[in-house]
């Protein structure tokens, strides 16, 4: 599955509308120290269900609105989108292409699209669970993930090899339906 654009708008030090295009192969950032690369793999993981605003290198879910600098206001809003590449049908809905979207407000409001429709931060990690994507996908790894696998439980490593594996999916339901 290819990651095809992110789009960024009021995101940390993204304050104006950016758009990265990535073609198909091996994607480096590069910049001077605190050029926001880091920034962008934050809202990589924050558009796919991040909840955890330390994870995010914050204090509060707010802070990942641009919070503004010596030439510009704060903006009222962060909003991330990321478009992959379905024409292989790795994700079960039928569109060539999809993108997710997540919104929040210093409000607190918040919201998720799936194609520009609303839907349930469940409903895109259903979408997402076995492709590896996804907040605890094996695709993100974060700094210091390694060395977590290599010394995880046996029990946590199960879960890291049945994602891989493609069976979360099925796992879950069976929980679902085995509740009911
Ligand atoms: P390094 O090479 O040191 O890892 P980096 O390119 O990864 O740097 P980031 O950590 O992505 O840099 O970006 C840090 C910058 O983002 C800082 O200048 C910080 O002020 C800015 N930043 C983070 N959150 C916000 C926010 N909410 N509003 C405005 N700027 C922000
Ligand atoms: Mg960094």
């Amino acid at each position: 599955m290819v990651l095809k654009r992110i789009e960024l708008n009021g995101f940390k030090s993204f304050a104006d509308k950016t758009e990265i295009l990535l073609s198909p192969g091996l994607t480096v950032v590069v910049g001077p120290n605190g050029s926001g690369k880091s920034n962008v793999a934050d809202a990589i993981r924050w558009v796919l269900g991040e909840q955890s605003p330390r994870s995010l290198r914050g204090s509060k879910m707010e802070d990942v609105i641009f919070a503004g600098s010596d030439r510009r206001k704060p903006v009222g809003m962060a909003e991330v989108s990321l478009t992959l590449d379905n024409e292989k049908g790795m994700l079960p809905v039928d569109y060539r292409e999809v993108t997710v979207t997540r919104r929040v407000f210093r409000s607190g409001e918040s919201d998720y699209l799936l194609n520009r429709s609303p839907c349930r931060l469940r409903d895109l990690q259903e979408l997402f669970s076995d492709t590896g994507l996804g907040r605890e996908g094996i695709s993100i790894i974060g700094q210091g993930r390694v060395d977590e696998v290599l010394s995880s439980r046996p029990e946590e490593r199960r879960a890291l090899i049945e994602e891989a594996a493609g069976i979360v999916r099925y796992r879950n339901r069976k929980r679902e339906a085995v509740k009911k």
